[in-house]
């Protein structure tokens, strides 16, 4: 079988130039449910296709259920049964969150992609497995080829023919995405150590334990070659004793307690990462038994990683001979959109590697990963940052441009398609630089890497299940992210112009905050606490006259009461819908809280134990339809509208 994995350009499906206005109309189902003719339509045809399938298998079998099953009574009770409780059911959920409304500006959660939703559905009813290509003829490879497509996106090297390509799979989220980040870089680290310890010759391993820990990714992957090809190059008796001598020295064998135990010099590695990163990172640590504990937090400004004081981290850990295991940057932060300075991380790396404190650099753009669209033309190559900024009043600020053009030099980066991607749940994805570690991470020795073709490298990946740290996974979910790149390709062009509107919405919602803040003035203090680096835009406000943190917050706390979902309400009654986050004041740099504590006339003092932390409203700004064009209706006036009512209804 073979994928394609360029664009098409055929007669009937033409990619164009440039997704036009009316393009973006047929992507979704739409508020309204616009298109719900051309879902309806999708639907039948590929449940009708599915159906002639398993007719035509083998159509000799005669069918085993009989024509007259349907006028039993058992059958009819089964059915009557499932009827109720199928209804029952979608009255229920008739509660659900409406993510597809402009109305909807809490979480994370949007419309979906019509071409990932028909993918998924169409998909479902064979029900692949991509636990392997068994199970899964079809839908691995599209996994496989939907990790390249992110590569692409990413500026990793995306041409499997070549040894050092980038990798991809697709994960249940962010959340276990991160964790195999964190897999991935501790086996490697820990990958030299083992090779010195079953005593390797000729390959030239580090001259002692420090520095095989401290290797750094590339030069990992090139000893792991060298130990290939020796390993190839010896009799089949002697391959078998040496791979079994290194297996038991791995960190994977050993565990962290006895690996440690034997290399006394060696303590277990920290992760850095910014104070804003998610708490999958703390999850990620406890599970892969490295503990809470060396997780250490760097601080920030205006909610970016604090560069300098990584320098600072890093410079202490070299001192101490503490490992670091890698260095966390947050592409589009959970809580603001803000973008960390990758290509300081990256810069952060290549000096240290230098003088033999080796890391990897991890991107976890769950969020954000997706506006790396926005930096990339069809042809793969990336935009400077005045064509970027020609459509946008002030994104992306210099920072924000560096740091997407740097993704290309990080070692793995963390994608969720069921975020920015507009796909249905789950659907997260890891991709590293280069995937030739991955070998590492395999359950069984992974034997194909003779020659390094891409014949290999599909081989290989067909066996994704050795690899993930799942083991079923929905083929399903591949088909949507897959089909949806292929229709809409991961270029400004394509992809991009939805990202272009969720920035755009985000530019308009901070322009209409600072008015209200204007407008409102002598109610309530408002200000947006950190300018957006996308599209978070979070506001805080105190009631005039008030000094007191807790009094502000529980003012905060009765709006959001009114933004928040609420199972016991018919969902009709709400306006809008939105979310909150809270300011630490111990997370937050000195200049930083004092700035935000002027312009809302707070009382820093009143920070205490009933107060020790800010509460403030949080909007996630990706819905297409916040600017209503065909009906003039600006959903962002009339949030801010509302919430006008509500603050002077409450001050
Ligand atoms: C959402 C998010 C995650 C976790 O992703 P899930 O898909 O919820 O598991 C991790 N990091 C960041 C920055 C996120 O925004």
């Amino acid at each position: 079988m073979n994928i394609p994995l360029a664009v098409t350009r055929n007669a009937i499906g033409e990619a164009p130039d440039r997704l036009g206005r009316d393009a973006l109309d047929a992507c979704f189902l739409g508020p309204y449910g616009e298109n719900d003719g051309l879902l309806e339509k999708l639907v039948v045809e590929f449940l009708r296709d599915h159906v002639y399938w398993r007719r035509n298998f083998h159509p000799e079998d005669p069918p085993a259920i009989p024509t007259r099953a349907a006028q039993q009574p058992g059958y009819q009770a089964f059915e009557a049964r499932m009827r109720r409780e199928l209804h029952t059911l979608s009255a229920a959920l008739k509660k659900s969150v409406p993510f597809h409304s402009p109305r909807y500006i809490g979480h994370m959660a949007s419309d979906l992609l019509l071409p990932g939703l028909a993918a998924q559905l169409l998909t479902l009813p064979y029900n692949p497995n991509n636990v392997s290509e068994d199970a899964a003829p079809v839908t691995v490879e599209m996994e496989i080829r939907a990790g390249l497509q992110l590569a692409r996106m990413l500026g990793y090297p995306d041409d499997p023919s070549r040894e050092a390509c980038a990798f991809g799979h697709l994960t249940s989220g962010g959340t276990l995405a991160n964790y195999q980040a964190l897999r991935l870089a501790l086996a490697s680290k820990a990958f030299p150590v083992a090779l010195r310890a079953a005593g390797v010759p000729d390959i030239g391993v580090p001259k002692d334990d420090w520095e095989a820990f401290n290797l750094g990714n590339d030069d990992t992957i090139a000893l792991l070659g060298r130990w290939q090809r020796w390993l190839a190059a010896q009799s089949s008796l002697q391959r078998s004793a040496w791979q079994m001598r290194v297996q038991s020295e791995r960190i994977e064998t050993l565990g962290l307690t006895d690996f440690f135990a034997r290399h006394t010099d060696l303590r277990p590695p920290r992760v850095l990462a910014p104070v804003t990163a998610h708490y999958s990172w703390s999850k990620g640590l406890k599970l892969l038994g490295l503990g809470r504990a060396q997780l250490e937090l760097l601080p920030e400004r205006s909610m970016r990683l604090d560069a300098d004081a990584l320098q600072e981290a890093l410079e202490r850990c070299l001192r101490e001979r503490q490992p670091v295991l890698m260095v966390v940057a947050v592409l589009g932060t959970t809580e603001y959109g803000t973008i960390d300075p990758v290509d300081r991380v990256v810069a952060a790396r290549d000096a240290m590697r230098s003088r033999g404190l080796g890391f990897t650099v991890h991107v976890d753009g769950a969020w954000g990963g997706y506006l790396a669209t926005l930096f990339r033309n069809p042809d793969g190559s990336l935009r400077d940052r005045a064509e970027v900024g020609s459509e946008f009043a002030r994104f992306p600020q210099p920072e924000v441009h560096a740091a997407f053009a740097a993704l290309g030099e990080t070692d793995s980066v963390t994608v969720d398609p069921h975020k920015l991607g507009y796909l249905p749940y789950g659907a997260g994805a890891f991709i590293c630089r280069d995937h030739r570690a991955m070998t590492l991470l395999a359950e069984e020795a992974d034997y194909v890497f003779d020659g390094e073709g891409a014949t290999d490298y599909m081989a290989r990946y067909r066996r994704l299940g050795q690899f993930v740290p799942e083991g079923s996974k929905a083929g399903a979910a591949a088909a949507a992210v897959y089909v949806t790149h292929r229709v809409l390709p991961l270029d400004h062009a394509h992809f991009g112009q939805l990202s272009k509107q969720t920035v755009l919405a985000a530019e308009a919602f901070h322009a209409r905050a600072e008015r209200f803040a204007e407008e409102l003035g002598d109610i309530v203090h408002a200000c947006v606490p950190f300018a957006p680096d996308s599209n978070l835009v979070c506001l805080a406000l105190n009631p005039a006259g008030n000094r007191d943190v807790g009094h502000a917050n529980a003012f905060a706390r009765r709006l959001h009461e009114e933004l928040r979902c609420d199972p016991h309400r018919p969902l009709q009654v709400k306006e809008f819908f939105g979310s909150m986050t809270t300011l630490r004041p111990d997370a937050l740099a000195a200049a930083e809280l004092q700035r935000i504590v002027v312009q809302l006339r707070l009382d820093p003092a009143t920070f205490g134990p009933d107060a020790d932390r800010l509460v403030i409203l949080r909007h996630t700004l990706m819905n297409p339809y916040l600017i209503d064009r065909e009906n003039g209706i600006s959903y962002i006036d009339r949030y801010f509208d509302y919430l006008a009512t509500l603050v002077r209804a409450l001050a």
